[in-house]
């Protein structure tokens, strides 16, 4: 039966997050810092549940091992991508990711790639993105002396923005930032700088200095995006980035809009708007904040309506 898989997922309360996962998305938040929706998920840390139909109540992870038919039958250990939606209330860490070969040989799971469509941004945000070390000694000497300023390479950000954070990538979301974020599957996170912030019992988030200092590219390689923009009357695909790991989509419906499948399966998150889904000859109605996978057995669908949505599909490698 040819139906998508609406998720519901899990919340992750955060020292640097806010409220804004209720008050712009509507989810139902457990505390005053939320940072993070793991919208689709299967990793262990916050595995998204099935809503509807056939699966209604199964885990994304036992879907995978499961059912892997609805995958394509892909080959893998684990489902290889996380959408997440973050809510930058405050400053997240500066920060580093390892690859596969790191991660795996240190942490036991996949490395992290991740990528940040811009969801929303106040005035005057910025990230981090890069640094200014040419070799791994000055690396290493300025974060030992706590130079920041001169080692950190600040940006600044607004709406509709789109970053490819590769693992090796020194970098921080900033202060007022809205984010949704497509990454590997991975919960692997090397600290470097936590401005000697405090949690509410009074302790220091624990740093990875030696690890950041192992994984982190050097110098710093700034990756050029082809962003391609295909327009069909009034809506629009737009083409992020197509790596090993994933691809990222934006498709902007006015009106409506066909798709054939171009992958055997796709991730999908509706970020604004209003509208639906036509799939098989049943309609779904969709509003933002809903997130949901359209497994192998749908070869297309059609969009309708006025909506902002980021999708993504596994990359060669993935
Ligand atoms: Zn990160």
């Amino acid at each position: 039966m040819q139906e998508p898989l609406f998720l519901k997922s899990v919340l992750q309360e955060k020292i640097w997050g806010g409220q804004k996962l209720h008050t712009v998305f509507g989810y139902d938040l457990p505390s005053d810092k939320v940072g993070e929706y793991w919208a689709i998920s299967a990793h262990p840390h916050g595995v998204s549940t099935v809503e509807n139909g056939e699966f209604s109540g199964h885990k994304l992870d036992e879907l995978w091992a499961n059912h892997r038919e609805l995958f394509g039958n892909t080959k893998g250990d684990v489902f290889p991508l996380l959408t997440k939606i973050l809510d930058a209330e405050d400053w997240l860490s500066v920060q580093v990711h390892p690859d596969d070969a790191y991660a795996l040989k240190h942490e036991g799971e996949l490395g992290k790639t991740e990528c940040w469509y811009i969801i929303d941004a106040e005035p005057g945000s910025e990230i981090i993105y890069g640094h200014n070390a040419k070799t791994r000694e000055e690396l290493a000497e300025m974060i030992y002396d706590e130079r920041w300023d001169d080692l950190l390479t600040k940006i600044p950000v607004k709406k509709g923005d789109f970053f490819y954070v590769p693992s090796g990538t020194m970098h921080a979301i900033g202060k007022g930032i809205m984010v949704l974020e497509t990454q590997q599957s991975s919960d692997t996170t090397y600290r470097v700088y936590d401005f000697d912030r405090k949690d509410d019992q009074g302790n220091l988030r624990e740093l990875h200095i030696k690890q950041s200092i192992d994984v982190m590219t050097v110098p710093a390689k700034t990756p050029e995006l082809d962003i391609e923009t295909v327009s069909y009357g009034d809506s629009s695909v737009k083409t992020f980035v197509e790596t090993e790991f994933f691809n990222v989509y934006e498709w902007k419906v006015r009106g409506s809009i066909k798709f054939e499948k171009n992958a055997p399966y796709t991730l999908v998150s509706v970020i604004d708007g209003k509208g639906a889904i036509i799939v098989d000859g049943k309609e779904y109605s969709l509003v933002k904040g809903q997130h949901f996978i359209l497994p192998a057995d749908i070869p297309s669908w059609e969009l309708t309506g006025n909506l902002d949505i980021i999708a993504s599909i596994p990359g060669v490698n993935a």
